[in-house]
């Protein structure tokens, strides 16, 4: 018995994970190492591109449901996280680097996982999991076209926000506080801004030069829970100041008094040496990003360790083309997985990866995959890449409480609790009775 696994980062280590340890032998195929995306930095397994954040670990809220459903399965990618984890309040942060390298060793040293450093271009024959993300590369995304129908090979966009070293920072403006106080309180760098620079800030956001759309792109929609924040500006004036510099929670300590917004910062690595500006992803050029963003008070002499981007993003209508079991419906050796599907998000990505991996180990002992319901937050998540009512108006979608089914509460009760407890029972029944 024998997979093969095109891609290795969050969906395709995980996928490789479960098969491995369930004794069936992998040959995973990364590209990094002779062939660079223009996002990825490193050739490192698993590398998060953007945020270093896998959010929320709170169980009461739909993501950190997620975390803890991984963890129950041995999740490589959540135990990997838990070792490389770096404050961040009630959200779960990573060291990257470390964080990549964890995952690469456990990858090497495992005896069933052969790691083949070579760029796909053709789909193998066999058994396959296909997880090359979003960013798959162009001969191989031409590929995955002949197995759909044109129309269910879609695409838009997401944004990378900029990465500072914090000795650049002025603590002499800039104060450590989590909103709220959350977490062990000071976890997040702010920098307070005045009603005046605010709305000098949006005007030249609103103003700036941006990267020009190539003419292939200018029909591919925002995905609204990363838009630009330049887009956001042009939205309203005051829309950033509900939005990423919102600035309730967070109190100056330097007056004493509440800013009229607040930009802040999370740290990205163990060393505590980089910061990422939350919820600042853009499309401006280079120059105007580091023009702009030194205007912000603490920020004026900001040294960058990455600046913004943005990419194009590629899916596919997984809801037509796959499965309940993440087999394509044109070949059942054939399963999908990670953001390529459709989820959205490092957890949601490497979710899908674990489900294809035990779904597939089971196949291959001829036994069918013991497919999860919708009540836990991994069934809802694959219920909504697969279920064929969600094929119209397809789009990538992170996991939350409105993909479960609804439930009917009594008065005074939270509903999303109660979703949150049924969902672990329903969790524990279904590892419990297919003995996983
Ligand atoms: C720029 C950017 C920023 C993002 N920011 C965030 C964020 O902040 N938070 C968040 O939760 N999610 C973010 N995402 C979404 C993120 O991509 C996914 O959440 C996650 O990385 C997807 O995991 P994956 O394993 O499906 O794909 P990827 O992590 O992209 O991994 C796919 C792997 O396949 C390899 N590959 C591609 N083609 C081939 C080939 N032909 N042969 C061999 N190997 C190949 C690639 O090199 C890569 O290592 C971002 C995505 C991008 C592109």
């Amino acid at each position: 018995m024998h997979v093969k696994i095109v891609g290795g980062s969050l969906a395709g280590c995980e996928a490789a994970w479960q098969l491995a340890k369930r004794g069936i032998k992998v040959t995973l195929y990364e590209m990094r190492g002779v062939e660079v995306t223009f996002a990825h930095k490193t050739d490192g397994l698993a590398e998060l591109v953007f945020s270093n954040s896998l959010r929320s670990d709170d169980p009461k809220v739909a993501i950190g449901l997620l975390h803890q459903e991984m963890r129950k399965l041995d999740s490589i990618i959540m135990n990997s996280a838990d070792i490389a984890k770096v404050p961040a309040g009630s959200a779960l942060a990573v060291d990257r680097e470390l964080f990549s390298s964890i995952i690469e060793k456990k990858i090497k040293d495992h005896p069933n996982i052969n790691l083949v450093r070579e760029r796909i271009d053709l789909i193998p024959e066999g058994n396959v999991i296909i997880a090359t993300g979003p960013l798959t590369s162009e001969i191989f995304a031409s590929e995955i076209l002949q197995i759909c129908e044109k129309e269910d090979f879609l695409a838009f966009f997401d944004a990378i926000s900029p990465i500072i070293y914090k000795d650049s920072i002025n603590f002499d403006i800039a104060w450590f506080q989590s909103r709220y106080d959350k977490g062990d309180g000071k976890d997040y760098i702010n920098c307070p801004l005045s009603k005046e620079e605010y709305y000098k800030f949006v005007e030249n956001l609103v103003a700036a030069e941006k990267i020009e759309f190539k003419a292939w792109e200018k029909n591919t929609p925002y995905f609204n829970g990363c838009l630009p924040i330049e887009v956001m500006a042009e939205r309203g004036k005051d829309t950033l100041s509900f939005g990423p510099m919102k600035p309730v929670g967070l109190t100056n300590p330097k007056n004493g008094s509440r800013a009229y917004a607040v930009v802040q910062l999370r740290q990205d690595n163990k060393e505590g040496t980089l910061y990422n500006v939350v919820g600042f992803q853009t499309k401006m050029k280079y120059g105007e990003q580091q023009r702009i963003f030194k205007t912000i008070p603490g920020l004026e002499s900001a040294e960058f360790a990455r600046l913004g981007g943005i990419h194009r993003n590629t899916f596919i209508n997984s809801p037509k083309i796959l499965n309940a079991n993440l087999s394509t419906k044109k070949n059942s050796k054939l399963k999908f997985a990670g953001q390529i599907t459709g989820v959205e998000g490092y957890v949601e990505s490497a979710a899908i990866g674990l489900l294809s991996g035990i779904y597939m180990a089971y196949e291959l002992n001829n036994k069918p995959a013991p497919l999860i319901n919708e009540y836990t937050a991994l069934g809802a998540l694959t219920n909504y890449i697969t279920n064929e009512s969600h094929a119209e108006d397809f789009q990538p979608m992170n996991i939350n409480f409105g993909l479960f089914p609804d439930i009917n509460i009594k008065k005074g009760q939270n509903k999303k609790i109660i979703q949150a407890e049924k969902a672990l029972i329903n969790f524990d029944e279904w590892k419990t009775n297919n003995n996983i």
